[in-house]
């Protein structure tokens, strides 16, 4: 927000923001795929497209710094010409510096400030300044106040800090500083989970999302594919869930079929068939999220 108090102008057509808020009123939810190369948003456009689904291609700050804004700009390429609704979002950036260079590069439409892993005051010192440094630029922002634990390629590993489920009242600090997408953490872990599986607060979620209303979007991190499919994710979005980040599924995907087949196929024909591959869990998610058939 500005000092007095208004959102800057080019967040009201921000694509990312339109896509998620019409999940929430429409009762489904958006995947957001990390994508860590080409191939992977190759097959995210496509099954979004076959899906009839809109979706959100998810970065890592890795892949600014790994290919300097490279993957970026095609991943905007990629949204801008598909024939349904895709934005690009940068998922965990996790510090200041990362997430300035991010949003000056252009082609981000959302950027998620996570600085959890400092202690409250200081999160949310940073976040209210970096929110502001995005919009500023037309960016919206998810922010993840308490700390979701675990760990997943790319992101800071936060588990030998304490874990930090997020209250209601964390929450509306969050609201407060102009965020558009909140992460609350209500036993979702990133990674893998124990031998119990996810112990999940709902009553907690249901709580933040009360609290929040209808001003900031809820997203779901940690969704292991081992747990969450149609019922638990459908669960999910009855409590207000309208983003959901899938990122072991696609990666494993690319690396088992890269396995059985480098060496034995041409190159391309390995290329396409991880793609393809992709292709269809991302599609499969689509339809747990509801998704499909709604672009
Ligand atoms: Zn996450």
């Amino acid at each position: 927000m500005t000092a007095n108090g208004t959102r800057p102008k080019g967040l009201e057509t921000n694509k990312a923001k339109a896509i998620v808020d019409a999940a929430w009123k429409g009762k489904y939810a958006i995947a957001a795929v990390c994508c860590y190369n080409l191939e992977a948003i190759i097959a995210t456009v496509r099954a979004a497209e076959a899906k009839k689904s809109p979706a959100l291609i998810q970065l890592f700050p890795w892949s600014v710094e790994f290919a300097d804004g490279l993957l970026l700009h095609a991943a905007a390429e990629a949204a801008a010409k598909a024939t349904v609704p895709i934005a690009v979002h940068m998922d965990h950036a996790q510090n200041p510096d990362i997430i300035r260079r991010s949003a000056d590069l252009g082609g981000f439409d959302g950027i998620m400030v996570d600085m959890s892993h400092y202690e409250r005051d200081e999160n949310l010192r940073l976040s209210r300044e970096l929110v502001q440094y995005c919009n500023a630029r037309g960016i919206i922002t998810e922010c993840e106040p308490g700390r979701i634990n675990g760990s997943e390629d790319g992101i800071a590993d936060t588990i030998n800090l304490d874990e930090v489920l997020t209250t209601p009242e964390q929450a509306e600090e969050f609201v407060a500083l102009g965020i558009d997408w909140l992460a609350p953490a209500f036993g979702n872990v990133h990674g893998n989970y124990g031998p119990k599986g996810p112990e999940l607060r709902f009553d907690l979620l249901e709580a933040v999302a009360k609290q929040v209303g209808d001003r900031v979007r809820i997203v779901l991190h940690g969704a292991h594919e081992d747990y969450f499919q149609n019922e638990l994710l459908r669960k999910c979005i009855g409590y207000g869930v309208a983003k959901v980040n899938i990122n072991g599924p696609v990666q494993k995907t690319f690396i088992r079929v890269g396995a059985e087949l480098i060496g034995k196929e041409p190159l391309t024909t390995v290329i396409e068939k991880q793609t393809d591959a992709m292709q269809k869990i991302i599609e499969e998610n689509m339809d747990w999220l509801n998704s499909s058939g709604k672009a």
